[in-house]
């Protein structure tokens, strides 16, 4: 499986989420959790320049100046990180130079937003990272459950626990 955004965000947040998602154990479709985001990202954008495919990236929105990237919950603010300097990333490799604006929408009334910059560090941050998911994803083992406050509203929460 080609890598893709959702990866580098499972990835940062558990290994064995990162692989079963890689390796299409699809439970997504299932998970409430996973349906309160949809809803969220179709409610709140409805502009022009939402919603752009390139390649295996899906921006949620893209300006002159920013891609956005919006989480229904700040919980795991790295993985989102990641997951935005990825979208940065290949959008360099194509000459788009964007900064990211990652907007947090659970806090309605207090929303959070951070500005993230694609720099050398964070490039070769992805690029291990890219090696480092390629090499987990073809193991023939799964990984162990990595015990987190996410696991509730993870979609592999049956599989992991029931
Ligand atoms: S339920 Fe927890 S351990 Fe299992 S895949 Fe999800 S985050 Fe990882």
């Amino acid at each position: 499986m080609k890598i893709n955004g959702t990866l580098i965000n499972y990835y940062f947040h558990c290994k064995r989420q990162c692989y079963l998602c890689g390796n299409r154990l699809n439970l997504e479709d299932n998970s409430e959790d996973v349906a309160i985001g949809k809803v969220l990202h179709e409610s709140k954008y409805t502009g022009e320049n939402t919603e752009v495919k390139i390649d295996n990236i899906s921006l949620d929105k893209i300006t002159d100046r920013y891609v956005t990237e919006m989480k229904k919950s700040d919980a795991d603010i790295e993985a989102a990180k990641m997951q935005l300097l990825y979208y940065l990333k290949v959008l360099k490799e194509k000459g788009i130079e964007r900064e990211g604006k990652l907007i947090f929408l659970e806090k309605n009334k207090n929303q959070k937003i951070d500005i993230i910059k694609l720099d050398e560090k964070n490039l070769n941050l992805l690029k291990s990272c890219e090696e480092e998911i390629s090499k987990l994803l073809e193991n023939d083992i799964v990984p162990p459950i990595e015990k987190t406050k996410g696991c509730k509203k993870c979609a592999y929460y049956e599989y992991c626990y029931l």
